[in-house]
């Protein structure tokens, strides 16, 4: 059905079906302009079927037993390790993903699928002391119902496989709606867990064609049935999903952009943060939310820094994502290389200096430093999701941790500092949901409490982190001596 073959169709209440407008679009691979595969354009109808699908699903799903649910991840993490080539395959045709890249997703992937086989033994909730004689109270942990996942297509394994895995472990049932760039590798997680032994009903994948995002996403937070929805993507997306969330009273889990900066200081190990910043700007092409994209760096080792980044930068290989010498792939579409262009020109039009990189190698862009970007340039204060990066000299940490913050996104950052110690106390200051000392900021690993400040979003994923938002805590009283009343 999807790596196999080249027809995605959509999932449905244990069914693959086409979409029942019977329109289908072709999902391309951004490398040579091969299809994919030919998917089902599915709209609001499909939509409804999957929720209706879920919404029935549910009883029984959140009432089997802990072990019955385990077995399921088991297995769907063993099918995972099974088809690991075919998976990495997909990963590249579908999404231009270099081998370093789509390994990294793999790993996260079982580990992801195994952890989450233990939720469903999590201990549900607490009892809580009363004032009342003789009565027993509960705070208690329950399933939602339908949770609604909409996940994004750069780390198109990963991103949709902890969109669901907790939801669907804590015992929800789930509709997921992948992102049209990478429907093959959202109708995967079906097939995966179909395989596995997942009833029907309870995982959904309604796929659609390009523009069409907004009919599937309309649906799934109207829909009374959906309970919660978990969002990853860019932040004007998520804003508007939000607003629309905030007047149906729908509690959402958003997973934005960022623009995250990365704070180089004086007596750090220049050759280790070059290299550390090269894999954090590029990694996936700069296509990963997480990538930095500000390196702000001391005065005092500012141009030896430079030099020697923007050296190794210019001999990163781009071209073929399936030959493993790639480092930087295609991005992912014309519109994307065309956004990346734009903003480049218009940085070096408004006097940024390009150190590496600068012009297109359609279907590439290869990786890019620029330094003197003016503030109010796009470049400088948006997210631009491909492989730039903006090199910024500062006087001292003070400077640095000042434009560090100077942005309405909070999503990750990093700090690289002469010692941990050196680090945190700059790190501590620094107002992103994620920071590492010593490290880059392209980090994730399923247990991790995922997520963003400010504009880059709120809730976090992580397995044992997933319940405070996929799950309800209901108070729950028992008795069974009479009490008195006051009438
Ligand atoms: P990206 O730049 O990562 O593609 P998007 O926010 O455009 O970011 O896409 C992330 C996910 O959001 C994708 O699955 C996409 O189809 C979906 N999406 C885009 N627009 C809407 C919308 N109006 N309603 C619901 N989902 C949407």
């Amino acid at each position: 059905m999807t790596t196999s073959q080249t027809r995605v169709r959509q999932h449905i209440g244990g069914h693959w079906a086409d979409s029942r407008n019977g329109r289908t679009f072709e999902s391309l691979d951004p490398w040579s302009g091969d299809v994919v595969a030919t998917v089902a354009a599915g709209d609001q109808d499909d939509t409804r079927a999957a929720i209706d699908a879920a919404h029935r699903a549910f009883p029984s799903w959140s009432e089997s037993l802990p072990f019955e649910r385990q077995r399921i991840f088991l297995r769907a993490a063993d099918i995972v390790e099974r088809r690991r080539a075919e998976v990495l395959s997909l990963l590249a045709r579908e999404t231009g993903c270099t081998w370093h890249f789509g390994d990294i997703q793999l790993d996260f992937t079982l580990s992801l699928l195994r952890q989450s086989a233990a939720l469903p033994y999590g201990a549900l909730g607490q009892m809580m002391p009363s004032d009342q004689p003789g009565t027993r109270a509960m705070a208690v942990r329950r399933p939602v119902g339908v949770v609604a996942a909409i996940a994004p297509w750069n780390a198109a394994l990963t991103l949709t496989g902890r969109a669901i895995a907790a939801p669907l472990a804590l015992g929800n049932t789930v509709v997921l709606k992948p992102s049209e760039e990478a429907p093959a590798c959202g109708a995967l997680w079906a097939e995966i867990f179909a395989e596995a032994g997942m009833p029907p009903g309870v995982l959904n994948v309604v796929t659609h064609a390009p523009g069409e995002a907004a009919l599937i996403g309309e649906e799934l937070v109207a829909n009374p049935l959906v309970r919660r929805l978990n969002f990853t993507g860019s932040t004007v997306t998520g804003r508007r999903l939000a607003e629309a969330a905030g007047r149906h009273l729908k509690r959402v889990l958003m997973q934005l952009g960022g623009q995250n900066p990365m704070i180089v200081l004086e007596g750090v190990d220049l050759d280790y943060a070059v290299d550390a910043a090269a894999f954090g700007a590029f990694v996936h092409q700069g296509q990963v939310c997480m990538c930095a994209r500000r390196i702000y760096v001391e005065r005092a080792i500012a141009d030896e820094f430079a030099e020697r980044f923007a050296a190794k930068v210019t001999g990163l290989p781009f071209g073929d994502p399936s030959d493993p010498a790639t480092v930087i792939g295609p991005v992912i579409n014309q519109w994307a290389l065309s956004t990346i262009s734009r903003r480049v020109d218009e940085a070096v039009a408004g006097g940024a200096r390009v150190l590496a990189g600068g012009t297109p190698k359609p279907p590439c862009y290869p990786a890019t430093v620029l330094t003197d970007v003016p503030d109010d340039i796009e470049l400088a204060f948006d997210e631009t999701f491909g492989p730039v990066v903006v090199l910024t000299v500062v006087e001292d940490r003070e400077d640095a941790i000042a434009r560090a913050n100077a942005s309405p996104f909070g999503l990750t950052a990093s700090v690289l500092a002469a010692n941990s110690v050196e680090g945190f106390e700059v790190a501590r200051r620094v107002s992103a949901g994620i920071v590492h000392v010593n490290d880059q900021p392209v980090n994730d690993e399923p247990q991790m409490p995922f997520g963003g400040s400010k504009d880059s979003g709120w809730g976090r994923f992580g397995v044992g982190f997933a319940a405070e938002d996929f799950t309800e805590l209901q108070w729950v009283t028992t008795r069974d001596e009479r009490r008195e009343f006051p009438f």
